[in-house]
């Protein structure tokens, strides 16, 4: 029987195994799908603390893991495809494996809402970016009109910070009001660098054949036009889904996903812990994650020692 499972390997899960092994647990970290996480997909990260000159999301992610392997953590590929908490110890299915384990630690973190479009998808990292704050200082978006896609505080957000480095940005809103906050919706349409775009859709991203982007298609959803808007990036900000679904009627957790805990790391089963994305709604940072995967790895640590006297 394990003593620690920790589900995801991004910055909370990672940091959690860093923890839990430096405190004997010899945890095991399951993958999940995309080993290191959401941070992979990135290219250079310049906001984590300790890399001045930034680092690549992949690297950062590999070093996390190597750093975590030399205290004793367990990294295995897999996914876990159920789950029972209702009894100790936990039982897990993981590729078809059965495992138990006394703590959980679910890092399972968020993917980006896709708009769902092919060209979308061929032109990702070539243009095409769900993270202002990890790729809007690349020199390819310096004075350029830039797209941001979405309604919400995120698209507000994401489109403020690029303020900083882009001739223009376009905020595109498949409505006429915006989703965001009264306050952060004041703040972008104060600043004379953001342009509304409303009740319009993106129905297709250019250009393929350039294998880079080079605009967007839109379609206004009132009047049927069409219209092609040129930028040099388009910033897709329609929300994260919390990878939870597993632990959906368990753990507590809101109408959207995101995990409740009930104190702390803590959830509503003894012995079941979070960190990062999927239960963090309102930072979403590579730091804040490893900060709760900390936060969750003491937790777990306590509790077994609790439970062990
Ligand atoms: P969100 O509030 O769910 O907004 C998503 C936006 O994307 C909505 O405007 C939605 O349009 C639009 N959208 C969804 N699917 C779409 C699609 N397929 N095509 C085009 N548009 C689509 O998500 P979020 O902005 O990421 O915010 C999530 C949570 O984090 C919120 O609670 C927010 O308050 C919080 N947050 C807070 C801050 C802050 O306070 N600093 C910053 C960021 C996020 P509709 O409006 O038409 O549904």
């Amino acid at each position: 029987m394990e003593k620690v499972v920790i589900i995801g390997s991004g910055c909370a899960g990672l940091t959690a195994a860093l923890y839990t092994a430096r405190a004997n647990l010899r945890p095991l970290v399951l993958t999940g799908t995309q080993p290191g996480g959401l941070l992979t997909t990135t290219s250079i990260v310049e906001n984590y603390p300790g890399f001045p000159e930034g680092i690549d999301g992949y690297e950062l992610m590999m070093r996390m893991q190597k750093q975590a392997e030399r205290f004793g953590a367990r990294v295995q590929f897999g996914s876990v495809e159920a789950v029972d908490v209702s009894r100790q110890p936990f039982s897990l299915t993981v590729d078809g494996e059965p495992l138990t384990a006394e703590t959980i630690i679910i890092a399972s973190g968020a993917s980006h809402r896709h708009l769902g479009l092919e060209s979308e998808h061929k032109l990702e990292n070539k243009g095409v970016t769900y993270c202002a704050t990890c790729d809007g200082a690349l020199p390819m978006y310096r004075n350029q009109p830039l797209v941001v896609v979405g309604g919400g505080d995120s698209a507000c957000e994401e489109a403020m910070y690029l303020t900083r480095f882009a001739s223009i940005i376009y905020l595109v809103h498949r409505r006429d009001a915006l989703r965001a906050s009264k306050i952060m919706a004041e703040r972008a349409f104060a600043h004379t660098k953001i342009k509304p775009i409303w009740d319009s859709v993106v129905t297709e991203v250019l250009d393929i054949k350039q294998d880079k982007v080079t605009g967007v298609r839109l379609r206004n959803l009132k009047t049927k036009a069409e219209s092609v808007v040129d930028c040099a990036g388009v910033f897709v900000a329609v929300g994260l889904i919390p990878n939870t679904h597993l632990f959906k009627g368990v753990i507590n957790m809101d109408e959207s996903g995101y995990i409740i805990p009930r104190e702390g790391a803590a959830t509503n089963v003894p012995g079941v812990f979070v960190a990062g994305d999927c239960t963090d709604r309102v930072y979403r940072q590579a730091v804040t994650a490893a900060g709760l995967g900390c936060a969750a790895a003491i937790e777990a640590e306590r509790y077994l020692a609790a439970r062990n006297e």
